[in-house]
């Protein structure tokens, strides 16, 4: 084995740590309960489980919706300090694209990050040409969100996070409402991000072809984590 090789392994931070992450909503509804999971740098992941395992309740805790001290963002504690760096490098892209654009155009919703940054303009242009790019929307700029087809919103959306040069994706629940051609279309474009990727799903076949390891949830628990054959057989036993 290279040493070397080994010693940086060592010394990256994981992307994501949780460690006995427990969290009940304000109404006493119980939703994670002592989920330890760790993520590290480039990894694909795919959360899967039934709808209230708590799949989405894991994702608001890596960018700071929910903070807990029982996680850790590339070496981060997700804690009031840390938030600006953290929604910079975690792109939480909603499972509602309704919900993350909201400008007049879509060139807006995708500048609206990094002009909050203070980029100057001309490094403000070029991330949203380049993420709007790679997500097959160019020429779609000047278009409002509200006459795109979900396919594309989702897209739109997810635009939005890479001007932000996120290095960990985080979706929730992504190829929902999208037909054959959208879910092709999003597969492509997250194959092609070259950071950490965690998606939270039930279509569990369309994200094994992207994710090779996956996490399965049941009633706040994880149950079983590895790769993602076996996972999704241990899925389908409990169904
Ligand atoms: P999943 O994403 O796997 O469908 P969730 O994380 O949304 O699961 O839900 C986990 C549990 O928390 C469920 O019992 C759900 O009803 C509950 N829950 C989710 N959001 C809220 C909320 N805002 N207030 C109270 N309970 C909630």
């Amino acid at each position: 084995m290279d040493g070397g090789a080994n010693w940086l392994v060592m010394l990256t931070p994981a992307a994501i740590a949780i460690d006995r992450l427990s969290y009940r909503y304000p109404d006493g509804t119980p939703a994670l309960d002592e989920v330890t999971l760790h993520i590290n740098t480039g990894e694909r992941v795919a959360l899967i489980g039934n709808n209230g395992a708590g799949k989405s309740t894991l994702l608001l805790h890596l960018n700071g919706i929910l903070q807990s001290p029982a996680v850790t963002v590339l070496g981060m504690p997700v804690e009031k300090a840390t938030l600006r760096e953290i929604r910079q490098k975690v792109g939480l892209v909603f499972q509602n694209p309704d919900d993350q654009l909201f400008c007049a155009s879509v060139e807006e919703d995708v500048a609206f990050g990094p002009t909050n940054l203070r980029l100057p303009a001309e490094e403000v242009r070029r991330r949203v040409s380049e993420s709007l790019g790679s997500v097959g929307l160019a020429g779609h700029e000047q278009r409002s969100a509200f006459h795109l087809s979900t396919g594309q919103k989702k897209r739109a959306a997810i635009a939005t996070v890479l001007a932000m040069k996120a290095e960990i994706l985080v979706l929730d629940e992504p190829t929902s409402n999208l037909d054959l051609r959208g879910r092709r279309e999003l597969f492509e474009v997250l194959n092609a991000f070259p950071g950490t990727l965690v998606i939270a799903t039930h279509d569990f076949e369309w994200a094994a072809r992207l994710c090779p390891r996956m996490a399965l949830f049941d009633h706040g628990t994880l149950l079983a984590d590895g790769l993602s054959g076996a996972v999704m057989d241990q899925f389908t036993a409990l169904k």
